[in-house]
């Protein structure tokens, strides 16, 4: 479909959970709906997790269902591949201006068979597990990607041609360019989610030195049942490890990286993946370096108690360094708190860094929506009505407004869509007078 001159009721900017929810929300009371994700799929973060807290139930479980509902809701088009540029008001109207960018391969004609993928002869990383297994140049996101639609990795395609030679629709284009339109709609729900912090330069934290440093999202695909290997090994050397550490508040609650919030879903995510480590090694030793434990939901105290009473060991204390090893073991220096306190010495073969969130787009310079000192979307009325935003019309939900868990996001989402839809029906009552 082209989408040149499309009005719809509502723009939905990001597909998380947010985003679908908020967006099967407003479709199902008959509001034609556009989503704008700037990835090849909708799902964001959430269809990229093994289990969530504190149910452990299967997240893709959980996102898929929801994924496949808004693609086939006759209310609802998706915009995939697609980065929003700007986002203004104009008398009635929120006109977005969107750049659609190259897959290089037709998404109408491309028919999701996977020839090209399987014919490419191209390996790299891929970053959809981890950087822990290969993909090929051309490829389907993931398995569960929606849409099925292929997209070519131009930096690493050494243009063999053996894709489109393969192809039974005639899809892949070599030739595809960067395409904008305009989508016009009477509101939207801002749900552009979070990115993990930046570890500012390569070194800190021994991330991108140190092999068997990883991040928590790495450890959700090392976790994952449909995740790179089907088991728990650590990068460097393949080896089952024996002891595993988590360092928490990596890159929150730290002045000196810009970020001095809490990002309230580390110690959560962290008793979940300790858990299920649990199971997955069960010979482990697993350690959790934390300042204080933030056990703030419903059943979120007794699921910290349990993992307790399943053995992970919670150490309370600063890590100051952490380094190489012996035969690739990570060594870490920490402050412990408490009666036995001190600058002590601890070695393990796998080091998780608990990473914070930061906000998944800056609309500075991009519209008139504004942000907080933390840089996440600024609600304009947080106790009674947390969801509005100082652009009129304009809502938010999720971690874009600042983090949460899942929980919190699909509550978020469902009252983003209402104040949408009251907005709607006002904007309705008011023309029709
Ligand atoms: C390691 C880890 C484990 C976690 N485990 C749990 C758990 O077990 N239980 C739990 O409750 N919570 C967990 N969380 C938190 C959970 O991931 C978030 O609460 C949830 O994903 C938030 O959803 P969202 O839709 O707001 O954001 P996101 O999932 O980030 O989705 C935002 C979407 O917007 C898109 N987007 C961004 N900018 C633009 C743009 N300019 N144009 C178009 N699209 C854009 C992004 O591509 C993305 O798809 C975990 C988080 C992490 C990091």
């Amino acid at each position: 479909m082209s989408a040149e001159n499309i009005k719809f009721d509502a723009l939905v900017v990001g597909g998380g959970i947010a985003g679908l929810q908020a967006a099967l929300d407003l479709a199902d009371q008959d509001f034609k709906v556009a989503i704008v994700e700037k990835d090849a799929s909708i799902g964001g973060k959430m269809i990229r997790l093994s289990k969530v807290f504190p149910t452990l139930d299967c997240a893709s479980c959980i996102t898929t269902p929801k994924m496949s509902a808004a693609a086939h809701h006759p209310n609802v088009t998706s915009f995939t591949y697609c980065e929003l540029q700007t986002l203004e008001r104009t008398g009635g109207e929120i006109t977005a201006r969107v750049t659609q960018k190259p897959r290089f391969v037709d998404e109408i004609k491309c028919i999701g068979c996977r020839q090209c993928e399987y014919n490419c002869p191209v390996y790299v990383p891929d970053e959809e597990q981890g950087g822990f297994a290969a993909r090929k140049a051309i490829y389907i996101p993931f398995s569960n990607a929606i849409p099925q639609v292929a997209l070519m990795d131009v930096l690493n395609c050494t243009l063999c041609g053996k894709c489109a030679k393969v192809c039974p629709t005639q899809a892949v284009d070599y030739f595809q360019k960067p395409r904008d339109f305009t989508l016009t709609a009477k509101t939207a729900v801002i749900a552009t989610g979070f990115e993990l912090t930046p570890l500012r330069d390569k070194q800190q934290y021994g991330y991108g030195e140190i092999p068997n440093v990883i991040t928590a999202l790495q450890m959700e695909r090392l976790l994952a049942p449909h995740g790179p290997y089907n088991r728990v090994i650590r990068p460097s050397d393949g080896m089952e490890p024996d002891s595993i550490a988590f360092i928490q508040c990596a890159g929150s609650r730290d002045k000196s990286m810009g970020i001095s919030y809490c990002s309230r879903v580390c110690c959560m995510y962290a008793i979940k993946q300790a858990m299920l480590l649990s199971g997955a090694v069960p010979m482990a030793d697993i350690a959790v370096y934390y300042m204080d434990i933030r056990a703030f939901g419903k059943g979120y105290e007794q699921f910290f108690q349990n993992s307790k009473a399943m053995g992970v060991e919670f150490i309370k204390g600063k890590v100051a360094t952490i380094d190489p090893g012996e035969n690739g073991s990570v060594k870490l220096q920490y402050e412990a708190q408490g009666a036995q306190g001190g600058v002590k010495t601890a070695t393990h073969d796998l080091v998780v860094l608990s990473l914070g969130m930061v906000a998944g787009w800056n609309p500075e310079n991009i519209c008139a929506v504004g942000t907080g000192n933390d840089a996440f979307i600024k609600t304009i009325q947080p106790k009674i009505a947390p969801t509005l935003t100082d652009m009129e019309g304009v809502f938010v939900a999720g971690v874009a407004a600042g983090p949460k868990d899942i929980v919190d996001t699909i509550v978020e989402a469902g009252a983003a869509a209402m104040e949408a839809s009251n907005y709607l029906t006002r904007l309705t009552r008011k023309l029709a007078a």
